[in-house]
């Protein structure tokens, strides 16, 4: 065994912050009780990996402190070395949206990154995409079966035919019928639709697919200029399912003979629209993963492009280091305006932000909803927060945005394409599958163990940063250098090669008639 491996089993923990009376351990599968730490200090119990152990006594009622922030108290007197488990954690209540700083650390622009390009289809409206598909829109989750079907014929007698076309995707859904169309939230999944249509990876290439009656209008997903992009099922010149699905088939070739025109270009990597989000999070989350993460977004950013990050219960707990850096008062209001609109709509339902947290993030390590959050926003990494997005609304700033959206996965990624995202970075601690038809993503595992056992499903260790193998700095600039590469369609994420790809799914907070 050389000396690197022997060090590496010698029980360590990970202290982020000088303030910090709490640290995590790291190795593998945990320690046991009696394991004695460079520092001196001996655990007391069993502690699994990822979990916290106390550094000091902590005594009842007092703070409980990791990144440097008050993530619970006491709720009976803690010793160090101590397991600090969740039941041991009175949570705080979450900031008052009332009295935060807003724009009051704004930091100074990052030097500007030249010279750094991807090969991407470029779009007459000046988007860039990182694929080439076309994509097929519906107004109403009856016409569902009927897509799937004719796109199974599409992908079967048409798409061999326009190489340049990477894929077909049905863009399906539960919404527009059924549904209070006119209620002031039904905007969400609406805006929602007529922005995934108009993904740049779709090449401004749109058809919808309609029923007829249904309530939301197919025309209000087609945007103004754009004419005989409708297939309506119930259209009396349709003589049965067949003339209904050469009808589609015939409409499908016409925008795939235009999309086979498009090759890649070098485009600089301005043009890129960078998607941030996690799931499955642990305790590694906010050590390894997003941080990494977070140097990569700096570096986009530095380089012009658009990178956005969401799951506003996820940010919720820690909006009082966001509003700081906000670059302006409209900025730093509009992140507030999202926090206050999504409390209401938590607490019209009879939840808060409490809801959040899974039990795998709690096997994981996470206590609460505030230690989540406060490792997941590093992800946004240092810069200046340009602008906020309500949820599925287009993005037309650079820069670091924050998207507003729900933290669950598929929503959120649903959201994320809405608002024009090409590309996506999924940090993962407990493992997921997760894909998305319309853009690549690149799976990032925060540990090394589980980018060990999952290597044909995570595209990007981070783990090598707990373990002291690799620098954020390192990490981070390997990772963008992969997003650039996934970008430009020269490595292929693992979702992609399995072709496994989640359902798009709407964020609809109106009701359902
Ligand atoms: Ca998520």
């Amino acid at each position: 065994m050389d000396q690197d491996v022997a060090a590496k089993e010698q029980p360590r923990y990970i202290k982020l912050n000088e303030r910090d009376n709490v640290a995590i351990v790291i190795n593998d599968f945990g320690l046991p009780a009696g394991s004695r730490f460079a520092s001196g200090l001996t655990l007391r119990a069993f502690v699994p990996q990822g979990h916290k152990t106390a550094l000091v006594d902590i005594a009842e009622g007092a703070p409980i402190v990791r990144y440097g922030e008050v993530i619970g108290h006491a709720l009976s007197p803690i010793l160090a070395g101590d397991w600090v488990d969740e039941a041991r954690i009175r949570m705080p209540e979450a900031p008052d949206l009332d009295k935060l700083e807003i724009s009051t650390a704004v930091p100074a622009p990052l030097p500007p990154l030249e010279g750094f390009t991807f090969e991407g289809f470029r779009n007459t409206d000046g988007s860039v995409g990182t694929k080439n598909i076309l994509g097929i829109s519906s107004s109403v989750q009856c016409v569902k079966g009927t897509m799937e079907y004719a796109v199974k014929r599409i992908r079967a007698e048409l798409l061999p035919k326009y190489p340049n076309v990477d894929d077909v995707v049905p863009l399906t859904h539960a919404y527009g019928c059924g549904v209070a169309i006119n209620a002031p939230d039904a905007i969400v999944p609406i805006r929602t639709l007529q922005n995934i249509a108009q993904n740049p990876n779709f090449g401004g290439e749109i058809l919808v697919i309609s029923l007829g009656c249904e309530k939301l209008a197919p025309e209000r997903l087609v945007p103004e200029g754009v004419s005989d992009a409708i297939v309506r099922m119930q259209d009396e010149a349709f003589d049965g399912f067949g003339a209904i699905v050469d009808a589609i088939m015939t409409q499908a070739e016409a925008r795939l003979k235009i999309l086979n025109k498009r090759t890649r270009e070098t485009c600089p990597a301005s043009a890129l629209v960078i998607g941030l989000q996690c799931g499955g999070s642990d305790a590694f989350s906010g050590v390894t993963a997003n941080p990494a993460v977070g140097f990569a977004a700096d570096l986009l950013v530095r380089a012009g492009a658009t990178v956005m990050f969401s799951e506003v219960t996820e940010v919720r707990d820690a909006i009082q280091l966001l509003t700081r850096r906000a670059i302006n008062a409209d900025v730093g209001r509009a992140l507030v305006r999202e926090m206050a609109w999504y409390d209401s709509y938590l607490a019209r339902g009879g939840a808060d932000r409490s809801a959040n947290t899974t039990p795998g993030n709690k096997k994981g390590g996470l206590a609460n909803i505030v230690e989540k959050s406060l490792g997941s926003i590093v992800k946004s990494g240092s810069s200046a927060i340009t602008g906020v997005l309500a949820p599925g609304e287009k993005a037309t700033q650079k820069g670091m945005l924050f998207a507003a959206t729900p933290a669950s996965d598929f929503i959120c990624g649903t959201l994320q394409l809405a608002s024009g995202m090409t590309l996506q970075v999924f940090t993962t601690g407990r493992g997921t599958p997760y894909g998305l038809a319309a853009a690549p993503v690149i799976k990032v595992a925060t540990r090394t163990e589980l980018a060990r056992r999952w290597k044909d499903l995570i595209d990007f260790d981070a783990g090598g940063i707990a373990t002291g193998e690799k620098t954020i700095e390192e990490t981070g600039w390997d990772l963008f250098r992969l997003i650039l590469d996934v970008a430009s369609g020269r490595t292929r994420p693992w979702s992609d090669r399995w072709g496994i790809h989640n359902d798009l799914t709407l964020f609809n907070p109106a009701p359902v008639t």
